[in-house]
């Protein structure tokens, strides 16, 4: 099933010539390839394995265990929707906590947002945060942030000793094979909940309903036995396998309706805030599905 696939071993990238070719478990039998530039940077981490390279025309990639996680081109399209999907469907969002997102792009767009008084972030490798400070300045701008308190660990364990303290956790993790595989269990999403104050929300990477119908059904089974309310939305993003991913809502509190966001921004702010992808109409329309992922996704 889709679901076994994601079990399977971590992924090495593969180069042929100048391109980069996506061919993972995580996307079996397909695969992704972008053109190469120049190869800017390659290690492995002692997590994984971290390659960042200029393209010929989605500017830098990041990929992680041989999978893109962020390009340059399109990366604003993923970053704003995980983030302000969350944070207008929150009255108040003042403390927030993001897990994963060594990149730094989710971080960037919590911080636009003027309710937020502080934001904790939780990245198991400090090499991705230091290969993104060096080659992705544009995402990895908000690091030196003085509402940030970064902690280099893993987010399953860090958000357990976290009882009622958020308002928003938005989990930005890469794909649940390799260190990420811990984030995507009940025993998270139930720590999830204990980690947020009343009326607090959660907001998760939900993979793509055209490839992964299975995982995304049993995530949501799972978060709907521990939160009242739980959606499911989803956007365009080029470079991620299928061309879209999704994002999974989840609420404390019983009222919340991820559907119509709380407060709207004028299209002065909109520029203001430099967003490209998101606008309230953007936010509504995203949690319409097609029948083939609501009829099997939703309740
Ligand atoms: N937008 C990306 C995607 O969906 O492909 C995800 C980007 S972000 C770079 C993913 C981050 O999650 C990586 O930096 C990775 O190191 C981090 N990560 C993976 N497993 C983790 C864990 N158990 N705890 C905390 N961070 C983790």
């Amino acid at each position: 099933s889709e679901g076994d696939s994601c079990k399977m071993a971590v992924d090495t990238p593969v180069i042929s010539g100048s391109w980069f070719s996506e061919v993972s478990s995580v996307c079996p039998g397909q695969s992704f390839s972008i053109q190469i530039k120049e190869i800017l940077h390659h290690q492995h981490s002692g997590f994984q394995d971290v390659l960042v390279f200029d393209s010929k025309n989605y500017g830098r990639v990041l990929v992680l265990d041989g999978m893109i996680q962020v390009t340059e081109r399109d990366e604003f399209a993923y970053q704003e929707m995980l983030t302000h999907l969350p944070m207008f469907s929150h009255p108040h969002p003042a403390k927030v906590l993001i897990i994963g997102g060594g990149d730094g792009g989710i971080l960037r767009e919590v911080l636009k947002h003027p309710s937020v008084e502080s934001v904790v972030q939780c990245e198991i490798d400090k090499d991705v945060v230091e290969v993104s400070k060096k080659f992705l300045p544009s995402l990895a701008s908000s690091f030196s942030d003085p509402k940030l308190t970064l902690h280099i660990g893993d987010g399953l364990e860090f958000m357990q000793k976290c009882k009622g303290v958020f308002d928003i956790v938005i989990t930005d993790s890469s794909d649940p094979v390799g260190p990420a595989e811990s984030l995507f269990g009940v025993t998270y999403y139930e720590s999830l909940f204990q980690a947020l104050r009343p009326g607090g929300i959660v907001a998760s990477q939900g993979e793509s309903p055209w490839l992964h119908l299975e995982l995304i059904k049993s995530m949501l089974t799972s978060c709907r036995k521990i939160f009242p309310v739980v959606d499911y939305a989803f956007s365009t993003v080029p470079s991620y396998p299928s061309g879209q991913i999704g994002y999974v809502l989840c609420s404390k509190d019983v009222a919340t309706d991820f559907r119509i966001p709380l407060r709207t921004l004028e299209e002065a702010d909109l520029d203001k805030w430099g967003l490209r992808y998101y606008d309230t109409e953007v936010h509504k329309a995203a949690f319409v599905l097609p029948r083939f992922a609501s009829t099997a996704l939703l309740p």
